[in-house]
């Protein structure tokens, strides 16, 4: 193929010269040849088109006048010829046939010369030829390189096109937002779909950093600033937080934000970027996670239902993003419902005095259908409240919410069995819509309070059935007095403390006079009544909380009187036979009075270490026996603070 980026091959240029005449072939080879052209030479048109293909010359001398075929005939040929298409032409003509110079470039000659040749004329056009042709091939050569090029960019920018389509689907598909830093001049750029994850259109939010710094949570932001710090000084591989970002509705969002930073040959941070990925979702269902696990503990562990609902309403009101979380709970006539506990979480954007509406929420009672507790009662199900400020009617706490600023509400009923046992009331300080979600998760925490309030209640219905009976086991049946059993633990009991106490210990026993003959004279039932007046009479005398009368048996009393010397004991012993006296019970079969009357044996120790309260008892009965034997009506009493020894005392009333 003729190709002109091909001269380079004989240096000066390859030339073939066509023409018929000898004379012409040798001078013009001649003055070629001497130039330094390489020549060769064809006689006719056949041979001038053949060794055109076979050399591939650079330049052609074409006589227009050839044996058999004329100049321009060769010349259309050639260029009919991708192979010859390329090689310039000129033409040589005689003087005596002028050239036809019109054909001659339509034919696609480049040139032409005039016999008789003239050498400078010949060697300047072919010169002029050669070079033209040489800086064509260079053109040729650029213009090449240049499509090549521009070939390579078209294909750089097609692949760059495509990895960019493929960034941009991974990043759709990834559903991040982008944000870029430019550290240098403190401008921010965030991505459309990181406006968005907050709940912005693109553009709304200014290209600053304060974009994003001033939605940071309080509580996180100095952390999460630290981290950066970290990364831009190099102390972190990259920078990744995961944190709470306020939304365009003023709630707030978890993100997982990863970056990169790029610095300058300095070490200087120069710029940062980053993906934005919303987590809220995974957030949540960690939180339900361990809310339901941090209810579930608190009810284990909680000793009384405030306290449950103490920790329980904390962690809801953090969770589900209330700023007020309460719970009501029936009054013991189950008439209406009243505050029973109340949490909060502290809102830096609305500050408010929780403590002052705790107050006065303190003071509100709901009876059915009053209030957002009262309708919730009245219903029996979940109540969502979107705009508290536009009256739905039946809002007797009305007020309140209006002065605090309280806009949405929540409120759910704790019941059991179709039985309501609490109402579970939320408030916040934005407009907050209905969220299925946070339903769902407060009415699994509303169910576990449910059972919790219920096992509270068997727990205390069952404390109170134990402790009735215990009391009646402890009771006598007749006077309602303290039984025997009872005496005989709470003796027991008392001499030990005593014992350790070095305290002293007085015991009263105490026998109705002839009873007998009063069950005689005036029958049984009588006589149970008048155990009943003398029992009452007892116990009136027995003043201090330590004090125990008790029925000892049959018509036979005691008193146990801890920290009581002798003295003491004695003194009440003789109150104990005037009340008696004082009841004035008719008596006709006594031989000691009118009325009913008793003797009282008394005993006082302090107790001594390996003694035990018999010998206290057996020492009481000893001197009630005394005091019998003495005539009856009176006191008989000794004790070991004056000396087991001592005279017995002796009072006659
Ligand atoms: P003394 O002055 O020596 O104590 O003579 P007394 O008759 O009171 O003593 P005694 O031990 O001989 O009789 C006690 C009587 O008390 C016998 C019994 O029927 C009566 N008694 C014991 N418990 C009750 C009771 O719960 N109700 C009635 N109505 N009588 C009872
Ligand atoms: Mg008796
Ligand atoms: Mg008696």
């Amino acid at each position: 193929m003729n190709d002109v980026s091909n001269l380079s091959q004989s240096k000066k240029g390859e030339i073939l010269i066509v023409d018929d005449t000898p004379a012409h072939q040798l001078l013009l080879g001649d003055i070629l040849a001497s130039e330094g052209y390489s020549v060769t030479i064809a006689s006719d048109g056949l041979s001038a088109l053949s060794q055109a293909r076979s050399i591939n010359p650079d330049l052609i001398l074409l006589d227009i006048c050839l044996p058999d075929m004329d100049g321009y005939t060769v010349c259309s040929t050639l260029k009919c010829h991708s192979r010859t298409r390329n090689i310039s032409i000129l033409f040589i003509s005689a003087c005596d046939q002028p050239i036809n110079l019109a054909r001659a470039f339509e034919v696609g000659g480049v040139d032409y010369i005039t016999k008789p040749i003239e050498r400078i004329e010949l060697l300047a056009r072919v010169r002029h030829q050669l070079q033209f042709r040489r800086i064509q091939a260079q053109l040729i050569d650029q213009n090449l390189r240049l499509q090549q090029e521009i070939r390579r960019r078209y294909h750089l920018e097609t692949e760059l096109k495509a990895n960019q389509d493929r960034w941009y689907l991974a990043l759709q598909g990834s559903n991040d937002g982008l944000w870029d830093w430019d550290i240098t001049n403190g401008s921010m750029y965030f991505s459309d779909r990181w406006q968005e994850i907050l709940g912005y259109e693109p553009g709304v939010l200014p290209p600053l950093r304060r974009s994003w710094q001033d939605r940071v949570h309080p509580d996180d932001l100095e952390w999460v600033l630290e981290f950066i710090r970290y990364h831009l000084e190099c102390v972190t591989p990259n920078y990744y937080a995961e944190y709470r970002l306020r939304d365009q509705t003023g709630q707030y969002r978890w993100v997982l934000d990863r970056g990169q930073a790029q610095w300058d040959d300095r070490g200087y941070p120069i710029r940062m970027s980053g993906s934005l990925t919303d987590v809220t979702l995974r957030h949540q269902s960690e939180e339900q996670l361990q809310l339901l696990l941090v209810t579930g503990q608190a009810i284990v562990q909680a000793k009384d239902i405030e306290q449950t609902f103490n920790s329980v309403l904390t962690k809801l009101c953090q969770i589900a993003q209330w700023d007020i979380g309460e719970a009501w709970t029936l009054d013991p006539e189950l008439d209406q419902l009243v505050y029973c506990w109340g949490s909060h979480n502290p809102n830096p954007n609305h500050p408010f005095s929780y403590l002052s509406f705790e107050q006065e929420r303190r003071k509100f009672t709901f009876l059915q259908n009053q209030g957002l507790a009262g309708r919730v009662w009245a219903q029996n199900s979940s109540l969502w409240l979107e705009h508290l400020d536009s009256p739905p009617g039946l809002m007797s706490d009305q007020a309140l919410f209006a002065k605090v600023g309280l806009k949405s509400a929540h409120g759910l009923p704790i019941y059991a069995d179709g039985t309501i046992l609490a109402v579970l009331t939320f408030f916040s300080l934005t407009q907050r819509p209905r969220d299925a979600r946070v339903i769902d998760l407060t009415q699994a925490v509303a169910s576990q309070l449910s059972s919790f309030m219920l096992r509270k209640q068997t727990e205390q219905a069952l404390t109170r059935a134990n402790t009735e009976l215990q009391r009646l086991a402890t009771l006598d049946g007749l006077t309602q007095l303290a039984n025997r059993r009872k005496f005989d633990e709470y003796i027991h009991t008392e001499w030990r403390r005593a014992l350790r106490d070095s305290q002293p210990i007085s015991l009263l026993l105490c026998d109705v006079d002839h009873f007998k003959r009063y069950n005689d004279c005036y029958g049984h039932q009588a006589g149970d009544a008048c155990l009943r007046w003398v029992a009452h009479a007892l116990e009136s005398q027995a003043h201090r909380v330590t004090d125990l009368a008790a029925r000892y048996g049959g018509e036979e009393f005691a008193i146990i009187l801890p920290n009581t010397d002798l003295a003491g004991a004695l003194a009440v012993a003789k109150h104990v036979v005037h009340a008696v006296r004082e009841l004035t019970i008719p008596h006709k079969g006594s031989s000691v009075s009118d009325y009913i009357t008793v003797s009282i044996g008394v005993a006082s120790t302090i107790p001594r270490s390996g003694t035990l309260p018999t010998r206290l008892i057996a020492q009481a009965d000893r001197n009630l026996y005394q005091a019998k034997a003495k005539g009856r009506n009176c006191v008989c009493g000794e004790g070991e603070v004056r000396g087991m020894s001592d005279e017995p005392s002796e009072d006659r009333l």
